[in-house]
Formats: structure tokens, C-alpha cells, sequence
């Protein structure tokens, strides 16, 4: 489709970067191989030699992997995208890319469990320094800088809570350092409620687990960036240090999954708004955290960077976990499960389930409370969900 860049989201996430195939198909076909024929020994050498364009070895590139790539990089506005088999393999194959023993980075207290994990008993291993500081504290990332600072990297809004970083200003101010990449992981926003290579970032990262395939029935990530960081990354961090690469079955799920991306956004961001207004008007709820609430802290920088809220959001209880943990047992719509992004609304509970890397002390630094239930709002309707909530907060 011409101008395709143009259009709107809904238009990208069903057309972009299709093309023709050998039978005139509507959808993508799977191109289920493992390798691609030569025409001759010159032309596999001048393949290998990336002096021509075509395929090799799925573990480099595949056709339906590829229009699912290309979708990806439209929608985050971005020259290139990697599809990976896991948003883990995305967070690792990028840091593996571009780090070596006696570089640092600098990271968020609040993030991902497993993203916390990786950067703090995993990579760290390797001579590699990582400082854990709050992101949304612009003096803290100024001062935290130093000469061998490579790679920021945080999520806004963050997992599990919502914490809301100005990408902006972090992106200026690592821009006075040619050295430092600022990698975000949009996830949560997805490229429908937040796009930060529009706002001066260099990498976004995402578990396509969740929003873009949406459907929770597989596991995969995306790397979105400028062409040269993709290749890199791609025959680097992908081909040679990981090896997570997206399998075409997942990919042509993903490209399923995002004809209805912008619907699903749409209805996901509207219901998480009612449930979080329902829930901030609860007596037994404390506290909630969703970047849609004008309460919540940055609300100024959501309205700044953010074209809507998302669909999850995270809540604490005035009667602590334990009655975090009756309502999730008793909850019959919503169901009791980790993950976000899918059609179910599922519940759980950060501090012994996705957050669960995080030592006592280290929630606490992090501001993360232990009694924190996160919630994703699924599709199902709204009414439903809030009826299902009120009924088993009253036994909390
Ligand atoms: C789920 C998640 C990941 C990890 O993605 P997987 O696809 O499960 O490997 C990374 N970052 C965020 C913010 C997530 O929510």
C-alpha cells in the first residue's frame, strides 16, 4: 500500500508491510522452513556476504517474520524492527549486542521481574556495572551518568506499578553523551498509546506477549530502532549471542493478532479507565495507580507523552495482601493469572508472582508495595469486570 506511514493505526497494524505472494493469498502465509535454496554457490556466498539481498537460515530473517517486523517498525515509527522469540530475548540479545565487561548502565528500581533480574544477578556477572536509581528523578539519572555509561533503560509506565519516567527529558539529557543509548520498553503503552522513538529514544523494546499479539496464546518480543542497531542486534545479540529468534508460526499469529490491535487498544484503555475510577472510589481500596488518573504522579508527563493510558493498572488494599489475597481467590470473571494484554482480565500479585526476583528490601527501595494486586483489564464487558470486582471485595 502507498504512503502506508501515513495512515492510521488500525490501517498499519491490518496492511503494513504485507505483500504479494505466489498465490494471491489474503493473509500472510507461514513460511514454515528452516532454510532458503540458492540458485548457485556464487549467490549463497554473495548472501553470506550481505552483498545481496534474500534469505539464508530463519535464525536470520524468514518471510513472515519479516512482515510482522515491518509492521512492528511502522507502528513505533521506527526504520527496523527484530522479532525475538520472547520480550526476554529482546531485553537480552539488545544488551548482549552492544555491552561489554567494564561498561554501565543505568536502570530504573522499578522494573519488569525478570528485566530486574537479568540486569541485577545476570549481566552483572560479566563486569558489567549497573546502576539501579529513580528514573523519573532527572537530577538522579544527571548524576548518575559516568564515562563508561552506555545503555538507559527503564519502562514508562513501569511494571508492575505504573510509574510514569518523561522520556523526553531523559533523552535529552543522555544526548549530550554520543556514547549512551536510551532504551525504553513499551510494553505496557504499546505503540497505540505511546510511541518514544518520536520522542528521542534510540531502542524501544517489547514483550509482544502481551498488547500487540493480545490474544495470550504465545510468547514473543519485538526490538524496534534506527537500521543499523537492528542489523546489529539481529547478527549480534540474535544470531550469534542468543539465538532467540521469533518462529514464523508465532509471527503469523502476531500478524492475526494485530488486525485487531487498535479495537482491542481502544476498548482496553476505556474499560481500565472505568475500572480504575470504580476502584478509586472503593472504601476498601488504599490506593490505585493508573497513568488515567489525575492523581497519579506524573500525571502532567502522561498527558505530555502518553495518547492514552493502557489497559493495566495496579492497586493496593486498606486491608493489606491479606485481603489482597481473598480477592484474588475469590474473584470468578477476572482470572487469577500473570501476564497482561490478553482478552481475559487477569489478576495478580507482583511481590510473590512477577515480581518475586525482588528481595523484601529490594520492593521496599523500589516503592513497590508487598500488598500491590496488578490488573489487566481484559475485553470482556466492563460492567461484568466491576460487578465481579465489587462482589469479592466484600469479603475483603
Ligand atoms: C512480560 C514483560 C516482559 C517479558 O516478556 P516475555 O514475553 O514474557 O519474555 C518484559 N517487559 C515487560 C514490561 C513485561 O511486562
Amino acid at each position: 500500500m502507498e504512503n502506508i506511514k501515513n495512515k492510521g493505526i488500525g490501517t498499519i497494524s491490518i496492511h503494513g508491510g504485507n505483500r504479494k505472494n505466489e498465490f494471491g493469498c489474503l493473509t500472510t502465509p507461514i513460511y514454515q522452513t528452516s532454510t532458503f535454496i540458492f540458485d548457485s554457490a556464487e549467490q549463497g556466498g554473495r548472501r553470506f556476504a550481505l552483498e545481496e539481498e534474500g534469505y539464508i537460515y530463519t535464525r536470520l530473517s524468514n518471510p513472515t517474520v519479516d512482515i510482522a517486523e515491518k509492521k512492528l517498525a511502522l507502528l513505533e515509527n521506527g526504520e527496523a524492527a527484530l522479532g525475538t522469540a520472547s520480550g526476554m530475548g529482546a531485553i537480552t540479545a539488545t544488551f548482549w549486542t552492544f555491552l561489554k565487561a567494564g561498561d554501565h548502565i543505568i536502570t530504573d528500581t522499578t522494573l519488569y521481574g525478570c528485566a530486574f533480574s537479568f540486569l541485577n544477578t545476570g549481566i552483572s556477572r560479566f563486569g558489567i556495572e549497573v546502576s539501579f536509581i529513580d528514573t523519573s528523578d532527572l537530577e538522579a539519572v544527571k548524576k548518575a551518568i559516568k564515562s563508561n555509561t552506555k545503555i538507559i533503560y527503564l519502562e514508562t509506565p513501569s511494571n508492575p506499578n505504573l510509574k510514569i519516567v518523561d522520556i523526553e527529558s531523559i533523552c535529552n539529557i543522555a544526548k549530550n553523551y554520543k556514547d549512551i543509548k536510551v532504551i525504553i520498553d513499551n510494553t505496557f503503552a504499546s505503540p497505540y498509546c505511546q510511541k518514544p522513538l518520536d520522542l528521542g529514544a534510540d531502542i524501544i523494546i517489547h514483550s509482544a506477549t502481551k498488547y500487540l499479539n493480545g490474544h495470550g496464546d504465545l510468547i514473543a518480543g519485538f526490538v524496534v530502532g534506527k537500521k543499523e542497531d537492528i542489523d546489529q542486534i539481529r547478527f549480534v545479540g540474535i544470531k550469534d549471542m542468543t539465538g532467540a529468534v521469533l518462529a514464523p508460526g508465532e509471527a503469523s499469529l502476531i500478524i492475526r493478532g494485530l488486525k485487531t490491535f487498535e479495537i482491542r487498544m481502544e476498548k482496553h484503555c476505556k474499560s481500565a479507565l472505568k475500572v480504575a475510577k470504580f476502584l478509586g472510589n472503593h472504601p476498601k481500596i488504599k490506593k490505585v495507580y493508573y497513568p488515567g488518573l489525575e492523581y497519579h504522579k506524573g500525571y502532567e508527563i502522561v498527558k505530555k507523552q502518553m495518547l492514552d493510558f493502557g489497559g493495566t493498572l495496579a492497586f493496593e488494599l486498606k486491608n493489606g495482601f491479606e485481603a489482597g489475597k481473598t480477592l484474588l481467590n475469590t474473584v470468578n470473571l477476572c482470572t487469577l493469572a500473570v501476564s497482561l494484554g490478553s482478552p481475559e482480565t487477569l489478576i495478580e500479585h507482583p511481590a510473590s508472582m512477577t515480581h518475586s526476583p525482588y528481595t523484601k528490601k529490594e520492593l521496599e527501595a523500589a516503592g513497590l508495595d508487598e500488598g500491590l494486586v496488578r490488573l489487566s483489564v481484559g475485553l470482556e464487558n466492563v460492567e461484568d469486570i466491576i460487578e465481579d470486582l465489587e462482589t469479592a471485595l466484600k469479603n475483603c
